[in-house]
């Protein structure tokens, strides 16, 4: 069973690897697979962008049993819900991490640490041949900082607080963080998914 990752971030792909090999063959990258496609993520929610990626790409791989793509983001409830599927150009540029976080630290100059809180979100669809569609969305949740700590992570991760290691996203060495993201979450629930077929 040949699995295409729709991406071509090479943690993620190693991630997925480590957590989905089981259940698959081979696992590769878009890229890998020969395929060049750029899917417009215009979606209301994280699960409609996952789900359009997801379809897109399997129907340009007919050689693909399978095809995995992931929506992530951050939600402020603060800011009901914003910058959500947003997240990526929240400052208006496409992944300036920088700008982001800054408008994200301006939006919320007024709001006390009580009413901080936020979590990262992961939605993940794999489109199978012959096979449902799976769905589902892991959550991680935390507590947006007054100002940046810490330098590892990217996007959101210095502003992230992570309440149970009282440090950042970005201060937690990634191998911690990988183990209690919204990612990992999320991979951990299509794989509690395929192995419940398994007992089938
Ligand atoms: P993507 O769906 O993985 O491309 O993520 C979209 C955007 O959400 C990124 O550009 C980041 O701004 C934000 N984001 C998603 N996951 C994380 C994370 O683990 N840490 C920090 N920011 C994240």
């Amino acid at each position: 069973m040949k699995l295409i990752i729709a991406s071509n971030n090479k943690n993620k792909v190693r991630e997925i690897k480590e957590i989905l090999s089981d259940h698959f063959d081979e696992i590769i990258s878009l890229k890998e697979a020969g395929l060049d496609i750029d899917v417009i993520e215009d979606g209301a929610t994280f699960e409609e962008n996952a789900q359009k990626k997801a379809r897109e790409v399997f129907a340009a791989a007919p050689f693909a049993d399978a095809v995995l793509s992931d929506d992530s983001g951050l939600i402020v409830d603060a800011l009901n819900g914003a910058p959500g599927v947003y997240s990526a150009r929240f400052a208006g540029l496409e992944h300036d991490d920088e700008a982001n976080n800054r408008k994200l630290l301006a939006v919320m100059k007024d709001v006390q640490m009580d009413n901080r809180t936020c979590r990262f979100a992961c939605a993940i669809t794999v489109v199978r041949k012959n096979a449902p569609e799976l769905n589902y969305t892991g959550y991680v949740e935390g507590r947006l900082l007054f100002e940046k700590q810490g330098e590892n992570g990217f996007g959101y991760d210095p502003l992230f607080l992570y309440e149970p290691l009282n440090m950042s996203f970005a201060e937690i060495p990634s191998d911690v963080k990988n183990k209690v993201s919204h990612r990992y979450s999320a991979l951990n629930g299509i794989l509690e998914l395929l192995n419940r077929e398994g007992l089938k």
